[in-house]
Order: structure tokens, then C-alpha cells, then sequence
């Protein structure tokens, strides 16, 4: 009996097929014009043809009853319930003020000096009760659902000491079970050098190593069971490459999936480096070459090997449109090469307090068609089964029988309208687990 049918779906945009998609497959959305999907409990039990549906006794005999909820959908286009994959949810305190002065003119080194940049959340969120995280963090996720967003990645990185970065994870776990997103967790102590391990020099190479081993040795123990990922930001003033290989490598036999923010400001080959070790994605990618892309799309077919499975463990490129926008950068990654020489690209918002106050994720797929040369279709791939594949989630980002029953009912006519409407949500119901969790007034 099914819990759930959605009938007279204009399209289905179901994205059944490989995982994740590269190159060309961006563009095959797998498309039922006219369709339906029905679900029981969590999972997807059917999806089909509403003209099958009527003729087809399997379809419904002895599947529709009492406790059936049916939604018509009036023509309008289902998807996949939309995955956010990389953000820096959980944090206290906003940079509206830093925001001002840069507008103002401002150098970064100015700020950093007047108290302000990372260091600046650092200290309100150590300061911050769980309680008021978890407020903030509610409501944020509130928002991002109202975007269709059905699963989030979310990273720790703003307490930079054993307690405050447990705190930050507790909170995100507590998040996933209080609310009906989904919650992926991601370490990422790496995010800067800690200020306690900061010289007069404000964070050298040597204050870095020590910081990561500090890490490695006193913090990863305890992180096991509260993240799946570890993640490092391999940029100048950070961490530099052979400090992330030798990091990501520790958290890789310690059994952590691993992610990096890489070549974001400058090319180091920090994202060449994550490929060779395995890493579930790659994220920023703003600085990579046309040259470095051709080398990964090389790299990356080896790591697929054959095609008999419909999923793989092919690293995904994690693109950021919306951090260049809001840090008035002008150069942005470059997508299209990334996808004409066969890479996996997903889109994600990044969504944190300092590049990025927005958690708009049709704003970051318009952006990623404007600036980066996604066509309408691949942004969408982006946004589901590709951002699953960089959370190597391969039971959701796909509407297929079997898999989890996230939904997101859009109120278009055609898919294309999705990432067209630049930034505005055109969501009218979301589905969570077979759950109908939102329906917009
Ligand atoms: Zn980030």
C-alpha cells in the first residue's frame, strides 16, 4: 500500500542513471513527461508514466487506500529533493560590519587588524552556548528546506580546539535529528591555524605543522562517530600542500572519507593532490588552469574504472559561484572545461558568515550557468545526484524505485525555469522521507 502518490507530474525529472554523471551525462536527466511517483515509508516504491499508471493494474491494484495520501500535482515538475554539499552552517554572530568596511575599502590586512575575519567568529562561537547554535542553526536549515534542500552537508571549523570543534559537531548531530533535513557532518579543524598556536608571525608554516599535529594527535580520536568527512583548506596563509597531503592522509587511515578547499585564491594543486588520495571532492577550484582540468579529467576516468556498477567513487568538483560574487572576484572556475573534458561537477552555496551569507541555492545554480558555463540542465545535475556522489550518499540525488523518497515539487512548467528564475525559489512542496515536511502558501 502506498503511503504517498504524486500523479500528473508535467515532467520527472528523475536523474536515474550514472553516479555520479560526468562530462556529457550532465546533460541526460533521465525525463518522464507525464508521470507519477509513489513511495512507501522512506523509500521510492514506483515511477512511471501517468498513461502506464492507468493501464497498468500493478501500478495501483490493491495500492491505494485509506491511509494513501495522493497530491495532484497539477502539471508541475518533480525532482530529486535538492542537495547542499558543502556549507559552514553552524556558527554565532554575522561579519555585516566587516562586510561595510570592505564595501568602504578596507584591505583585508586592515580588518584582521581591527579584530575582524575568521578569527572574529572563532571567538563569538567558542563563546556560544550549544543551545544558541542549535537555534541558529535551526533556522537556518528552516530556510534552506523552504529551498527544496533535502540533505546539507555541514562542516565544523569555527572553534579550532578540541571542545569548541566537539561542540560544533555535537550541535550539527543534534541538528540532523531534531529537523527533517538530512545532516552529513564534516570535520574541518583544518581550517586555519588555531590561535593558540599562532606565532608573532600570526599563523608560519612551522605554527601550521604544529597546529596539525595537534590535530592528528589529539583531536581526530575524538571525532570518530561524529564526522564522515575531513576536510583542510589548502590555501596561502592556511595550509600549504604538503601539510593537507600528509593531514588528509592520517584522517584516510583513520577511516574518514576526505574533501579539500583548494586552488579557491591560489593554484597550489591541492585538488590534483585530493584526487590521487581518494578524496570524496574536490570544492572552490576558482584558480584551476584549462591544463590542471585536462590533467584531472585524466586522472578522474582512472579512478572510474568499469562501468558495471551505476555508481562510483569518482571525486566530484565542488563549485562555489557564490563566493567570487559575494568576495568581488572575478575569476570563477571554469565549469565548462571541467565538464567538456569529463569531470563530475556539483554546485553548492557554501553558505557561511564570511564569503558567503547566502543560502540560496537557485541563486548558486544561476550563478553557476552565468560565470562559470553550465547549461540549465547540468546545474540541476549539480544540485542532486552529483552533490549526493560528493557526499558518496548513492541512496538519494535520483528519484528511482528504492531509493529515498525526497521530493521537491517545483510550480514551472519546465525544468529549464529552475536556474532561469535567478535566485528566486519557485519550490511548492517538499517531501522528506516520504514525509510531506513543506508546502508553500
Ligand atoms: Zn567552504
Amino acid at each position: 500500500m502506498y503511503d504517498l502518490l504524486i500523479k500528473n507530474c508535467g515532467q520527472v525529472v528523475t536523474m536515474s542513471g550514472s553516479m555520479p554523471r560526468c562530462g556529457k551525462e550532465m546533460r541526460e536527466l533521465a525525463v518522464i513527461e507525464d508521470g507519477f511517483v509513489a513511495c512507501e515509508g522512506e523509500r521510492i516504491v514506483a515511477v512511471g508514466f501517468m498513461g502506464d499508471f492507468e493501464k497498468k493494474s500493478g501500478y495501483f491494484e490493491g495500492k491505494i487506500g485509506k491511509k494513501t495520501r495522493i497530491i495532484d500535482a497539477g502539471g508541475k515538475v518533480l525532482l530529486p529533493g535538492l542537495i547542499d554539499c558543502h556549507t559552514h552552517l553552524i556558527f554565532a554572530g554575522n561579519r555585516a560590519g566587516e562586510w561595510r568596511e570592505k564595501l568602504a575599502g578596507k584591505s583585508y590586512l586592515e580588518i584582521l587588524a581591527g579584530g575582524g575575519g575568521i578569527l572574529s567568529t572563532v571567538m563569538a562561537t567558542r563563546a556560544a552556548l550549544k543551545k544558541d547554535l542549535l537555534r541558529s542553526g535551526l533556522s537556518h536549515l528552516r530556510e534552506m528546506l523552504a529551498y527544496g534542500v533535502t540533505t546539507v552537508e555541514i562542516k565544523s571549523g569555527y572553534g579550532l580546539d578540541l571542545e569548541s570543534e566537539m561542540k560544533i559537531l555535537d550541535v550539527a548531530g543534534e541538528l540532523g535529528r531534531v529537523q527533517p533535513v538530512c545532516v552529513v557532518r564534516t570535520f574541518l579543524g583544518a581550517h586555519v591555524v588555531g590561535p593558540e598556536f599562532r606565532g608573532e608571525e600570526g599563523g608560519s608554516a612551522s605554527d601550521a605543522a604544529r597546529y596539525l599535529k595537534y590535530l592528528v594527535q589529539k583531536v581526530l580520536p575524538e571525532v570518530r562517530g561524529k564526522a564522515d568527512f575531513v576536510d583542510i583548506f589548502c590555501e596561502k596563509g592556511a595550509f600549504d600542500l604538503k601539510q593537507s597531503e600528509k593531514y588528509l592522509r592520517a584522517a584516510r587511515e583513520m577511516g574518514f572519507g576526505v574533501k579539500i578547499h583548494a586552488e579557491q585564491i591560489n593554484n597550489l594543486g591541492g585538488c590534483k593532490m585530493a584526487c590521487k588520495l581518494g578524496a570524496a571532492s574536490f570544492d572552490h577550484c576558482d584558480h584551476l588552469t584549462v591544463a590542471d582540468i585536462k590533467a584531472l579529467g585524466k586522472l578522474s576516468k582512472g579512478a572510474k574504472g568499469g562501468k558495471k556498477a551505476n555508481f562510483c567513487n569518482e571525486p566530484v568538483a565542488v563549485l562555489l559561484p557564490l563566493v567570487p560574487l559575494f568576495l568581488r572576484e572575478h575569476v570563477f572556475a571554469d565549469g565548462r572545461a571541467m565538464i567538456d573534458n569529463g569531470l563530475a561537477v556539483a554546485v553548492s552555496t557554501d553558505f557561511n558568515p564570511g564569503s558567503c551569507p547566502s543560502k540560496n541555492i537557485f541563486l548558486a545554480m544561476s550563478m553557476a550557468c552565468l560565470k562559470m558555463g553550465l547549461l540549465p540542465e547540468e546545474a540541476l545535475t549539480a544540485v542532486t545526484v552529483n552533490a549526493a556522489a560528493a557526499l558518496r550518499l548513492f541512496d538519494r540525488g535520483v528519484i528511482e524505485k528504492g531509493k529515498r523518497a525526497d521530493l521537491v515539487l517545483f510550480d514551472v512548467q519546465n525544468y529549464q525555469e529552475i536556474p532561469y528564475w535567478m535566485g528566486d525559489s519557485k519550490v511548492a512542496k517538499v517531501v522528506c522521507g516520504g514525509k510531506v515536511v513543506l508546502t508553500a502558501s
